[in-house]
Formats: structure tokens, sequence, C-alpha cells
């Protein structure tokens, strides 16, 4: 059982281990990685790679070159914390007030230098090149594009991009490797419903915008329960509705917002369309007026099919086949779709979770913590599927 890489990533347990626990006591929000990322561009510069800083503001890109010619895989590990207030009683808690490692990108990153190590080790047989991305801003869907925007993906452009989430939905032990859609597409939608104010005493004298916003939000209902195909995913959610600032006023407009989740573009179009058509269809029935904006924040994670079936294989070698899912979905979203649109790619899950020492809170929750042998069993199947693009036998 293992991969080529078994003894080497367990040798270098205590330093992914300490490495981690030094991110996680240092948070750092979107965009403000600079700690994160001087730590990261001096591990890489140690280890001999050429190091780009300031790629899509605080992103780090290194490049491994073998010295053989073959194809380019990029690695990606995201690198940003979240404004939570840590209520972890743990040495390596978070000593920013307000900031929190509750995704495990701290892991995240800390696999990703342990992989770069392994991998530059084996470099004199490599046949192609690996780039290695420290994504910022994740948590606002924002880091890739930017990096994308500053070259990421060009000199050279990958063949296949690939990456890891820690999950605590999964225990640890366990590797989820999903083909096709994996994670869903989100969109930020808005929607203002005018009408004309008044007196609430005088409803007739009015257009009123709360009863035309209330039975938009019950006919978006009908989105997913109605126009979607009942075999495929969507979700149409209204987290905002403000309106009005007296009791007995009727108030000239109201804001609906919410978030939309969908896993194939043909979906999401006919969402967009039927959420436009639904709040100024309606509210025109009511003689108001919908203004309605759509925000693009991610796309779907669409894992490649062949690309999965072949991580799943290492998979089964680091945790043994029984151990490997193939069915874990979610419509939560990860930019890192944007590092693998028109790019074959496969994201994965390392499950993290350890019931018995209370570390299966939920992502983004401020007692979030992992168990850290899922770092190591990440290193390895990141380090093991980096190297099936690149090394001769894995
Ligand atoms: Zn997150
Ligand atoms: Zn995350």
């Amino acid at each position: 059982m293992g991969t080529g890489f078994r003894a080497e990533v367990l040798a270098l347990r205590p330093e992914i281990v300490e490495r981690r626990r030094d991110l996680h006591r240092h948070p750092e929000l979107a965009f403000e990685e600079t700690r994160t990322a001087g730590i990261v561009a001096a591990a890489l510069q140690e280890l001999g790679l050429e190091v780009q800083t300031g790629v899509g503001k605080t992103g780090v890109v290194a490049l491994l070159e073998g010295a053989h010619d073959g194809p380019t895989v990029l690695v990606r590990a995201d690198m940003d914390a979240l404004p939570i207030e840590e209520e972890n009683a743990v040495d390596y808690v978070s000593t920013t007030p307000g900031k929190m490692h509750a995704c495990g990108h701290d892991g995240h990153t800390s696999i990703g230098l342990a992989v770069a190590k392994m991998l530059n080790a084996r470099k004199d047989e490599m046949r192609g090149r690996v780039k290695f991305v420290f994504q910022p801003a994740e948590e606002i869907g924002q880091g890739a594009p930017a990096m994308i925007a500053d070259g990421v993906l060009q000199n050279p452009r990958p063949d296949a991009s690939i990456g890891l989430h820690l999950w605590n939905t999964l225990p640890v032990g366990t590797v989820a490797v999903t083909a096709g859609p994996t994670m869903s597409a989100a969109d930020d939608w808005q929607c203002v419903v005018s009408g004309q104010g008044g007196h609430g005493a005088s409803p007739h004298e009015t257009r009123d915008p709360v009863v035309a916003a209330a039975q938009i939000v019950i006919a978006l209902q009908t989105v997913t329960s109605r126009n979607i195909d009942p075999l495929d995913t969507a979700v149409v959610t209204i987290g905002v509705i403000h309106g009005g600032s007296a009791y007995n006023c009727i108030p000239t407009s109201v804001e609906l917002r919410g978030t939309l989740r969908s896993y194939r573009k043909e979906t999401q179009e006919l969402i967009h369309r039927r959420v436009r058509e639904i709040c100024e269809g309606v509210a025109a029935a009511l003689g108001c007026h919908a203004e309605v904006t759509i925000t693009p924040i991610t796309l779907a994670v669409d894992n490649d099919p062949d690309l999965s079936e072949r991580i799943a294989a290492i998979a089964a070698e680091v945790v043994g086949a029984e151990n490997v899912r193939r069915d874990v979905r979610t419509m939560g979203s990860e930019d890192m779709a944007y590092l693998m649109d028109d790019i074959p790619g496969c994201y994965f899950f390392i499950g993290s979770a350890n019931a018995g020492k209370g570390m299966d809170y939920p992502h983004h929750n401020p007692r979030f913590d992992i168990d850290e042998d899922a770092l190591v069993i990440g290193a390895e199947l990141l380090a093991s599927a980096a190297a099936s693009f690149v090394l001769p036998e894995g």
C-alpha cells in the first residue's frame, strides 16, 4: 500500500504540521496574504525554483522545470483566511482577533509546499514541468480571476490543473474524487422592486413594492420546482429582503438579494432568464417595476472524467479503494473553477473530520479544525497526482 511518496511524506510530516500551525496562528484575509505569500515564496526559492510574487495582488507562482520536455501540470493551493473569531482552545489558535483559518486553506498551503519539495527532489527524472499556484482570495471568489488576469495560465499554458480541499464532512482517511460537476457555479442576484410609496392607511393610492416583493419571493420558488429538470440540480436562494422604514408607511422600493447555484451552463442561463422574467413580470402585474442585476461569482467545478478516474486510482493506493468516494458533490463554490475552465482539471476532497477528537465542525464555523493526518494524505495524493503527468512511473 502507498505510493512512491509514502516514506517521504511521512518524514515530512512534522514540517507539514508545523507550517500549517504557523499559518493557522497568523491568518490573513483575501488579498492581504502578505506574510503567507512571503513564507511561500521563501520556501519555494529555497528549493531553487523560479518564483514570481505579486501575481493577482498577493499570489505566488513557481515553475519547476523537469530535466526533460513534457506536459505542464498546474498545482493549486489557496492561502486566505476568514473574518471569523476563532473559538478553539488549541496552542495554534489564531493570534489575530477576528480572523481565522476556518476553511483549511492553511493546510492547503502547507500541503502545496510539501508537494513542491517532494517533486523538486525528482526533477532530474521529470518529463515536463509543474506550475505551483498559491492563490489569494478564494473566499471572495476573486483570487483565481486576478491571477489569470496577471497571466498565470500563460507561459507555459498548463495541460491540466489539479487541486484539493480538506473536507470536514468526510472522515479523515477517506478521499472523494468525483467525475463531472462537483461544485456549483455561483451568481449573486439582486432585484430592486420600485413602486409608489404612501400612507399605510391608503394603500389604494400607492403601488406597493412590499406586496410585489412578497409575491416575487414565492414565485421564485417555481424556478427550481417547475423549470429545472428534476434530474438536474440548482438552488435559488433569497438571502436579503429590505424595505420600509415605518409601520404605517408603504415604502417606495424593496430590495431582494440572493445566490443562484447550478452545475451546467444551460441550467445557469435558464435560471437567469426565469429569475428576470418572474421578477419583472410579477412586479409589472402589481403595478411596480423590477430592476434585476445578476453578477457571476464563479463557474462550476467540472472534473474531467479521465483525469478523475486516474486520480481516484492513485487515491486508492493512498487510502485504500474502500475509502475512495466517487459521489461527493456540493452546491458550494470554488474559484478553482476558473483555473480549470477550458483546461482538463480535477479538484478533489481530502476527508479531514475526526468526531472523536471534536474536529468535525463545518467549514467557516468558529470551531472548525482538522485532523492533521489529512495533511499527510493530501500531500501524498497531490504529489502522486502531479507526478502522474511528469514522472514516468509516478
Ligand atoms: Zn471557505
Ligand atoms: Zn475553502
